[in-house]
């Protein structure tokens, strides 16, 4: 195979050349985590948990070095990238924490004993997207490695440079040979490997829908255990009894920061019709401050896209004349600028995930309109409410389909609680305690203390 070349997507100038891992180097990886499985499951849980606390320690060590690589090649800005360390270092404290605790149950049962046991499921496969490179493979190698399970980690290809150090590291920290393994090749070639292959008993997979359907349909021939994280189209619902002020000031990030390629992207803003143009001069406002440019430069919000062919993708959702459109800088780098459109829920700008700075701005009329048009989607990930009403917060939470919501808020992630999707958006869930569940068996036990 032809090497890969890596990018730096702000400069457009080439960072790395490496090999590609084709089908024998991915069967390599397999047989190296089969090799170190047996001994893996078997270290002492105060060991495991041990190891896993080094690996948070040494990725806190070399935070800054991780997210200087992770914006030269994903052209996220600095605060961000540091952000990202720093939790990918709390997702191992929290899974060192977790190993130890992650225990079975006893059960009544008539003339014996039932217990059950967390098994780990062997050799996991992890394949994960090009927009929070390490940080989305840490949520899975967390949970994997506190289970007692070796993995396959296969990075994008546009952006493996930061699984490459960060196995480096886990060597450093004890982490013992084969047991985290990284392969740097095509979706088409090494992905499909890992999906097939007899001896991989589960795929951990982050990415498009597309893709994620394709991986459902061949774990179905070896029957291997599936998560999927898929695409997002989430509605930032903003009501009349808002604090617009502050909903205005928060819309920006939740939709162009990582310039919109973000799962979570609150990419459909639903703003009632009362108040639609008051808040739409105050969200013009907090758009066009926000700050567009070279991403190693402190205060930055939002770096270019990934790649000039993502960004022909991103152009063509823009037609007519937006609601706004922002600078971006001159010179090379693949530049797309924060764009506000009008839109109703039936424009492909509003249905399709663009994973651009794109926001499709959508009126309703009050809160039953408000929760029909949010739920008129496939997907069914993230989302945000505005409302000073309480009792309205928790109904509309209550009513929207998604796996993750915030009320006042564009949080979406913690290291302690669940994150996943409705509908298409995929299944499973990543992070906190319930992360544990997909990374292992329950085994139930019957003894018998019939005399
Ligand atoms: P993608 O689906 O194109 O690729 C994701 C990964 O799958 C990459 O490593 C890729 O090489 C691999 N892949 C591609 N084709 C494959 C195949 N045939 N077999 C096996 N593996 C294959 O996604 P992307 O463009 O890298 O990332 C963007 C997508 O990821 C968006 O849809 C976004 O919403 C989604 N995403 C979801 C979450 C979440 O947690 N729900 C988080 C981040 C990104």
């Amino acid at each position: 195979m032809t090497p890969l070349e890596v990018l730096n997507p702000a400069t457009e100038k080439p960072i790395a050349t490496l090999e590609r891992a084709g089908i024998e180097e991915t069967d390599r990886a397999v047989a190296a985590a089969r090799a170190a499985y047996p001994a893996w499951r078997a270290v002492k849980p105060a060991d495991r948990a041990r190891l896993l606390r080094r690996v948070a320690a040494l990725v806190e060590e070399h935070a800054d070095g991780l997210a200087r690589l992770e914006t030269a090649n994903v052209g996220k800005p600095l605060g961000d990238s540091r952000w990202e360390m720093g939790m990918v270092a709390d997702v191992f404290h929290f899974y060192a924490g977790a190993v130890e605790k992650h225990y079975g149950d006893t059960i009544p049962v008539a003339g014996g004993v039932d217990l059950t046991f967390r098994e780990p499921l062997g050799v996991v496969g992890l394949i994960v997207p090009w927009n929070f490179p390490l940080m989305l493979a840490s949520w899975k190698l967390g949970p994997a490695l506190a289970c007692g399970n070796t993995v396959v980690l296969k990075p994008a290809e546009l952006t493996p440079l930061t699984a490459l150090r960060f196995s480096e590291l886990a060597l450093e920290a004890g982490i013992p040979e084969g047991v985290v393994n990284v392969v740097v090749g095509p979706g088409s070639v090494a992905g499909e490997r890992l999906i097939a292959h007899p001896d991989v008993a589960k795929i951990g997979f982050t990415g498009s829908t597309e893709v994620g359907r394709h991986v459902m349909e061949g774990a179905a021939k070896t029957i291997k255990r599936v998560t999927l994280e898929l695409g997002g189209k989430s509605a930032n619902v903003i009501f009349e009894d808002a604090d617009l002020e502050r909903a205005a000031a928060a819309a920006p990030g939740a939709v162009f920061g990582n310039a919109g390629q973000d799962c979570c992207a609150r990419s459909r803003i639903l703003v009632q019709k009362s108040v639609y143009d008051r808040f739409m001069k105050l969200l013009v406002d907090a758009t066009s401050k926000f700050r567009v440019g070279d991403p190693e430069q402190e205060g930055t919000d939002m770096g270019p896209l990934i790649s000039a062919d993502h960004r022909r993708k991103v152009a063509a959702f823009v037609n007519g004349t937006p609601l706004f459109k922002g600078k971006v800088p001159d010179g090379d780098g693949f530049w797309f600028p924060c764009t506000l459109v009008a839109a109703t829920n039936e424009d492909p700008v509003a249905r399709e995930e663009v994973f651009g700075p794109v926001a499709a701005v959508i009126p309703f009329t009050d809160e039953e309109d408000a929760v029909r048009i949010a739920n008129d989607t496939p997907y069914g990930l993230s989302g945000s409410i505005w409302t000073r009403n309480g009792a309205r917060a928790l109904r509309v939470a209550r009513a929207l389909e998604t796996g993750v919501l915030s009320i006042n808020s564009n949080s979406s992630v913690r290291v302690t609680t669940p994150f996943g999707g409705f509908k298409q958006s995929g299944f499973g869930r990543e992070l906190g305690m319930h992360a544990m569940a997909g990374y292992s068996e329950v085994k139930n036990v019957f003894i018998s203390t019939e005399a």
